[in-house]
């Protein structure tokens, strides 16, 4: 039986990397009977992550509470219901994805016909973050297991409650010879990756995708690199007053109601026209005001900071003597409940640490430009971000944003919300990852398509066979 460790700390390493070995092993030889292969075994597997989403929710909703503070709306917003979509979606597209493609050949493959079959990639490996701790675990494990895959999953040990509800519900629910949890931390990491897999797939950040990539690459294992990065929002001088509330109450929602900022699609600072920012800053302050009370602290719909080190980080950010004097609302902290107050910076200086890193949570740099277009060069010059948000009605402007600038995707007068689409591709291009997921691109990830072709013996191209005479090539 499956004996990984439940905490790693009191195995020795060696231990735990010949328990991995072990087990590695039998998980190849149980994917190589074939059983994941199955249309039946795939949709067993979909349908037993539905009932594990339902049988648990009040465990996952604690889990999630003492990991990071989440409200239970908010845990079943972001992580729970959007959960049950992507499984109610792939269930109901599972037959139409591995159904075999016929396609087209050129004359010269006279009497052939020709498919596209998706074949499982074999055994793969998942690492998740911390933020959306089951989300992040789920959502890619459903494409792994509906492309018929075995798989180790290993969350982050940064969410320990999270992790180990996902380490004791998925072997109840699941074919537990086929889905494994690995629960430990950058050791237990750095172990798994000693191994063979046939894809690994990672979300967390650019430093820990150099390792995952470099490690992968001693085996040629493909990787899908889920990264972050600083998604910035382009605020258009909105002329309707409807238009600009309904723009700040997304901003701030997508911001500051989403895991406190700790998001890697969060809005990571705005750019502003000069004219527009006194109003943009009021308008901020009075809907933060409205969603999280006088006082944030007291307010229970805002998450935690997931833990002192990454407080200390934010406070750091902005203790930044250069940029202190930007705080325009918000800049405290309340250790003993790792909690950060929304945040409003305006216009600190582009050098600071706050506008270099990713932020990833409740601090919101506002930086004002003379001219709205300005921002196509001010994106331009920085590294390709996962999500850029567009908050305009101008045509030519959202035009020249989406065909003047890349980014894993272009969302226009809304943030976030792009995570919950089956039907569009979720990843970064250049430092924000690349590979992409969700529905169908979640499938296609941990798939190979295999070309088939098949020819008749009836006939045949005399003029593809030597002996060569020149003669041919008129024909
Ligand atoms: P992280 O890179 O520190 O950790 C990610 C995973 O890698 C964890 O499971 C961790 O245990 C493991 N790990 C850490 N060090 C390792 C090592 N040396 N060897 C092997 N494994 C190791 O990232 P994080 O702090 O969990 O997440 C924050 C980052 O993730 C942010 O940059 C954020 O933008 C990004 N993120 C991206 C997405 C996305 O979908 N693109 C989603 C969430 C978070």
């Amino acid at each position: 039986d499956f004996q990984f460790p439940k905490d790693h700390e009191s195995s020795s390493s060696s231990t735990a990397s010949s328990l991995i070995q072990r087990d590695v092993e039998c998980m190849r030889d149980y994917y190589r009977s074939g059983i994941t292969k199955e249309a039946s075994w795939r949709k067993s597997q979909l349908k037993a992550l539905l009932s594990l989403l339902h049988d648990n929710q009040e465990h996952i909703f604690n889990a999630l509470k003492q990991d990071l503070g989440k409200h239970h709306v908010e845990a079943f917003r972001d992580e729970i219901g959007t959960l049950i979509k992507s499984l109610n979606y792939a269930l109901k597209n599972l037959k139409q994805w591995m159904s075999t493609k016929e396609v087209k050949l050129p004359k010269i493959a006279l009497l052939s016909t020709a498919q596209v079959v998706h074949e499982p990639l074999g055994l793969v490996l998942i690492f998740s973050s911390w933020n959306f701790p089951i989300g992040l675990s789920l959502e890619p494990l459903i494409g792994a297991v509906a492309a018929g895959n075995a798989v180790v999953l290993k969350p982050s040990e940064l969410a320990p409650m999270s992790s180990s509800l996902l380490a004791s519900t998925i072997p109840t629910y699941l074919d537990d010879k086929a889905v494994k949890v690995v629960q430990g931390g950058s050791d237990i990491g750095q172990l798994l990756l000693q191994h063979r897999w046939d894809k690994i797939f990672f979300t967390g950040s650019a430093r820990v995708g150099k390792i995952v990539m470099s490690e992968a690459a001693k085996y040629l294992t493909p990787v899908t690199l889920e990264l972050g990065g600083k998604c910035p929002a382009i605020v258009d001088s909105l002329s309707s007053s409807w238009d600009r509330q309904e723009a700040v109450k997304r901003i701030v929602v997508g911001k500051f109601g989403t895991c406190a900022g700790q998001a890697c699609i969060s809005v990571d600072y705005i750019l502003v026209e000069r004219k527009f920012l006194s109003t943009l800053v009021e308008l901020m302050k009075v809907t933060i005001s409205k969603m999280f009370g006088e006082n944030p602290r007291k307010s229970n719909s805002i998450a935690k900071i997931v833990n002192e080190q990454h407080l200390m980080r934010l406070k750091g950010l902005i203790d930044d003597p250069l940029v202190k004097p930007s705080i325009v609302y918000g800049g405290s902290i309340d250790e003993d409940h790792l909690f950060m107050e929304p945040t409003i910076l305006v216009d600190p200086p582009l050098e600071a640490q706050v506008m270099a890193d990713e932020i990833f949570g409740p601090v919101l740099p506002i930086i004002a430009l003379e001219k709205i277009e300005d921002s196509i060069e001010f994106i331009n010059s920085r590294p390709k971000a996962l999500a850029l948000y567009v908050f305009t009605k101008s045509k030519t402007l959202q035009r020249r944003l989406i065909s003047e600038t890349s980014s894993g995707s272009v969302n226009i007068n809304d943030a976030i919300v792009q995570y919950a689409a089956d039907t569009l591709p979720f990843g970064g291009v250049g430092e924000s990852g690349f590979g992409k997921y969700h529905g169908k691109f979640s499938f296609e990830t941990f798939s190979h398509e295999k070309a088939i072709t098949k020819r008749s013996f009836l006939t045949d191209f005399w003029f593809r066979y030597p002996p060569w005479s020149y003669h041919k090539l008129q024909l």
